[in-house]
């Protein structure tokens, strides 16, 4: 990015809101700031300019604009749905859930409050690739499996699930099943007539646009119970007066994410083969994740002998914005529960990075990166005791 003094390649912690999404956002801060309930004309304006950015995100799952309900991101969406569900599903005496070893964390702590709460999960097992098996998740269903919970993409390694299969399973054993599909929204396609889901996931700042802001699609079929109690906004299932900036800023952003994908994708996908081809040249460096079935973006690697962490301070130094893992456990120096669910031994683990892209980063980029890559490399090596 010529404009700016660094290369942000950290696009699965957060991306930058494009130009367009903060320019259609703007008027709602200062002139169409009227409460979205209120009657009068800029509460009615809002109002509208709400069920607008519903029906236009709905357009982009293939979705009715009633299986759309705003909340402040991926972290609510996932607590709301596992929450509820089991607590209205343990009324049926179904208290177990299943989950895999890598979802992120906003679902691993809540399966574990769960657990404390006196209900079972089940964690399955990923393949080197950070695949689940579709049969393992069929071997896992007993009589009280209320929900089955798999993301849709991976934040660290970018490995992509079998929905379809999953989904298969889980209809034709009627249990419910939802998925993350935070990191997948936005960049490739969600349709839950292709996929059979009944809950799914997904936040703004993921897709360049705002922090703060998601949802949760929710089958047509399904009830869910409030996580929240308070106001009527979004049929009274999630209260609390409603961002429309915000949500003009997340409809606008999926829009052009959907309009975009084929030819953004085909540029990203183009920048992190770069990037992986010339990485893997490094000696003593290994991919992480699926070869095949990753997200466009994503790119992960371990190299021998090197703690992450200095790796990504020795970028830091060079203007280049990566990461160890996932931004949210950064600081902790436990290596990631993801890169350990691969079989990666501990030392190995702690040297994993990963460099996310977006369609902003450009060819000068990627040659920039794989430089610095290089030399901090071979100096941390040099510097090793
Ligand atoms: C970022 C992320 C979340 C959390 O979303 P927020 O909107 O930041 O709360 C959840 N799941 C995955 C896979 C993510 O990448």
């Amino acid at each position: 990015m010529s404009h700016n003094d660094f290369i942000y390649a950290d696009n699965a912690a957060t991306t930058a809101v494009l130009p367009a999404v903060a320019d259609a956002m703007l008027p709602f801060f200062t002139e169409i700031y009227g409460n979205a309930s209120s009657p009068y004309e800029i509460g009615r304006r809002a109002k509208s300019a709400l069920e607008n950015a519903r029906a236009e995100i709905a357009h982009c799952f293939g979705c009715d604009a009633a299986e759309i309900f705003f909340t402040s991101g991926g972290t609510e969406s996932n607590n709301w749905a596992i929450q509820s569900i089991m607590k209205q599903k343990s009324k049926e005496s179904k208290t177990h859930i299943i989950t895999s070893q890598i979802e992120h964390h906003s679902i691993l702590r809540v399966c574990q409050e769960w657990e404390k709460e006196g209900g079972t999960v089940t964690y399955l097992p990923v393949d080197k690739n950070g695949l689940v098996n579709p049969a393992d998740v069929e071997k896992s269903i007993r009589g009280n499996t209320a929900l089955v919970s798999i993301m849709a993409a991976n934040n660290e390694i970018g490995t992509l699930q079998p929905l379809q299969e999953i989904g298969g399973i889980c209809r034709s054993h009627n249990v419910l099943f939802h998925t993350d599909a935070v990191q997948a929204v936005g960049h490739l396609p969600i349709n839950p007539h292709d996929i059979p889901v009944d809950l799914f996931s997904f936040s703004a700042h993921k897709f360049h646009g705002p922090k703060g802001i998601g949802g949760l699609y929710v089958n047509r079929s399904v009830n869910l119970p409030p996580l929240l109690f308070g106001g009527e906004q979004e049929r009274a299932k999630r209260p609390g007066t409603q961002n429309v900036a915000a949500a003009v800023g997340l409809s606008t952003a999926l829009s052009l994410a959907c309009q975009e994908m084929t030819e953004r994708n085909e540029k990203i996908r183009k920048l992190r083969d770069l990037l992986i081809e010339n990485v893997l040249k490094i000696p003593g460096s290994s991919l992480n994740g699926d070869p095949n079935q990753r997200l466009p973006g994503n790119a992960n690697f371990c190299f021998e002998g090197i703690e992450g962490e200095s790796l990504l301070l020795m970028m830091d130094m060079h203007n280049i914005y990566c990461s160890s893992g996932s931004a949210c456990t950064s600081g902790a120096t436990d290596p990631s529960h993801v890169i350990l669910a691969l079989g990666v031994p501990k030392d190995l683990a702690r040297s994993s990075v990963r460099i996310s892209l977006s369609h902003l980063n450009t060819e000068e980029d990627v040659r920039q990166i794989i430089s610095v890559l290089e030399e901090a490399i071979s100096r941390l090596r040099r510097l090793r005791p």
